[in-house]
């Protein structure tokens, strides 16, 4: 599906979007890459959106990401008599172990460990932060704390518990079982939940072993301090606003998206801005213009992506918000001032012989008269590194490997075509002049740059810049070899 814009837009589904037709239509819309979030919904009803999006990647013939996010280690308190109690400022609260229906002294917190994890003046947040309460007093299976901000508290209610390294397997046994279903459904993407520390990621990819590819999501202190190491061993990231403005001062967060959105593009991995990016959208057709101004910052940042959440799982008008996206996105990247922006913040000098092609085919098409970037990829390196580029005209990613092109889906700028397996390089410039004229990206009076690493079956070894007609008489006519 020949896009407008380079950054990409994920959505999550639910019960808003679970049919052919409306995945379909949200796909056209503009969603690059569909979310399916494991903490709502059954492995079956799970399974289901995963055979919807595939027939609808098939009908269409677009390769599409499907990213499932993994609920994480996610603490919650028990349940109530009456489903609820008033919490009032000052007064006094009770966390323990006792499994029985709370009251507005006490409630079940069913996690033995995060006890002994606790000290005194340690902050447990309720309900997104809505509840604050400070330890007082605490010890083997309990803590007695004081009610710092009050309010309603409720059945099941999240805990964050900001201030503690938590003493947590980042993987539940829910995790572990979702984590090997979404893997042999064939998920492109697995998202961790509430990742500390990169051993977190190192467990996972272990049991993932190469199926899919890792986003960790930053959404606590602890990851944000560790983002480097944290990075390193992951594919991807997600900025997680929600639970990162409630474990943080919601004034932390910007900063912090804008330090892990440069250094995912210096890592040449993708990176999406998540969470409340056009909230008022669950109920009304229209945006604030906060909201249309904080997708167009976190473009302008240089993200991959933006993320919606609610808006198109369990809103009113999911597609609008596809399209609101869309629409800021070709306003901003069309804008002078973001080619500035992206140029001035391009820092990175790497070493390769594949950094060097990249910047060398960005400096080309961006000198003359070229119309897109070919880079034939198995891996999906030497896109990525194209793709950290950011160069004024649009990358085509050649692959023949179908997970390939729908990893490369969630990278900015990178529209994927399947190729055939290659052998010689002037057929691969065959295959690329044709993409680039059937995507509607060139015609046959146009230029294209084409990268590729020959011998083709070799990983890691992209050699090989060539600009060349898109004119197929004249590929060979001007053929070198
Ligand atoms: P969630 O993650 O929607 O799974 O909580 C995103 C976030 O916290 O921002
Ligand atoms: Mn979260």
């Amino acid at each position: 599906m020949r896009r407008q814009r380079n950054v990409k837009i994920v959505a999550t589904l639910g019960p808003a979007s679970d049919t052919y037709e409306m995945i379909r239509a949200l796909h056209e819309a503009g969603v690059d890459v569909f979310r399916l979030n494991m903490s709502h919904g059954s492995q079956e009803n799970i399974g289901d959106k995963h055979r919807i999006i595939r027939q609808v990647e098939k009908d269409l013939d677009s390769p599409i990401a499907i990213l499932a996010d993994l609920q994480g280690p996610k603490l919650r308190v028990g349940t109530f008599a009456n489903s609820s109690a008033e919490l009032a400022i000052g007064a006094a609260f009770r966390l323990d172990l006792d499994p029985s229906d709370g009251d507005e002294t006490r409630v079940c917190l069913p996690h033995s460990e995060i006890f002994a994890a606790l000290e005194p003046g340690s902050n447990l947040l309720v309900n997104d932060g809505k509840i604050r309460l400070t330890v007082e007093t605490c010890g083997e299976g309990f803590a007695n704390c004081v009610v710092a901000i009050g309010g309603t508290i409720s059945d099941r209610k999240g805990v964050n518990v900001p201030d503690v390294l938590l003493p947590l397997t980042a993987l539940s046994e829910k995790d572990l079982a979702d984590l090997e279903f979404a893997c042999q459904l064939g998920v492109d993407w697995i998202a961790l939940s509430f990742v500390q520390k990169p051993e977190d990621v190192n467990e996972a990819k272990a049991l993932i072993n190469g199926r899919a590819a890792i986003m960790s999501k930053i959404e606590k202190p602890a990851a944000v301090e560790r983002f480097d190491d944290i990075l390193a061993v992951s594919d991807g990231i997600m900025v997680a606003r929600g639970d990162l403005g409630v474990e943080l001062p919601v004034s932390a967060v910007p900063p912090i998206q804008k330090r892990l959105v440069r250094k995912c593009r210096a890592a040449a991995k993708p990176v999406i801005v998540a969470t409340q990016m056009l909230e008022s959208m669950i109920e009304n057709p229209m945006p604030t213009r906060a909201e249309v101004s904080d997708v167009a910052t976190a473009i302008y940042e240089g993200t991959d992506g933006v993320m919606l959440s609610a808006e198109s799982a369990a809103g009113d008008y999911p597609i609008q918000a596809v399209q609101t996206m869309n629409s800021v996105a070709i306003e901003v990247e069309s804008d002078p001032t973001y080619a500035q922006i992206i140029a001035g913040s391009r820092n990175v000098k790497g070493s390769s012989i594949a950094d060097g092609i990249v910047a060398s085919a960005r400096e080309i098409a961006e000198t003359t008269e070229i119309k897109a970037i070919c880079c034939f990829t198995q891996s999906g390196t030497t896109a990525l590194l194209t793709a950290r580029e950011r160069p004024g005209v649009p990358i085509i990613a050649l692959t023949p490997l179908r997970g390939t092109a729908r990893r490369l889906s969630m990278s900015w700028g990178c529209n994927c075509v399947m190729t055939n397996e290659l052998g010689r390089f002037k057929m691969a410039v065959i295959d690329a002049a044709r993409a680039a004229r059937e995507g509607g990206f060139a015609t046959e009076s146009d230029l294209i740059v084409v990268t590729a690493g020959v011998p083709f079956n070799v990983p890691g070894t992209t050699n090989i810049l060539r600009v060349a007609p898109c004119d197929e008489r004249l590929i060979f006519s001007t053929d070198p070899g």
